[in-house]
């Protein structure tokens, strides 16, 4: 292999360690629930989900999930709601 190919992979290899180098501008998954699968998208800080829950509230357990999962490559982390205790 080449010098400037092992420069590269060292280079991959210390950008995969810092994820915060990375935003996501949009995507989409498919989320297994316990129950069922949903589609989730986020587009330029916009979640969508197409559970009844996120239909109701506007966010639900499937995008918060999400949020933890990638909180360093979402430009706009949206704060979790209060819970009243
Ligand atoms: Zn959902």
């Amino acid at each position: 292999m080449d010098s400037g190919m092992i420069s590269k992979i060292q280079k991959a290899k210390r950008y995969a360690e810092e994820p915060q180098r990375v935003t996501f501008r949009s995507f989409s998954v498919s989320f297994a629930g316990d129950h069922s699968s949903y589609a989730v998208s986020y587009d330029q800080g916009v979640w969508t989900c197409e559970c009844e829950f996120f239909k109701q509230r506007g966010i639900c357990s499937h995008t918060m999930a999400l949020e933890r999962l990638l909180e360093p490559m979402l430009s706009t982390v949206q704060p979790e709601p209060q819970v009243q205790e």
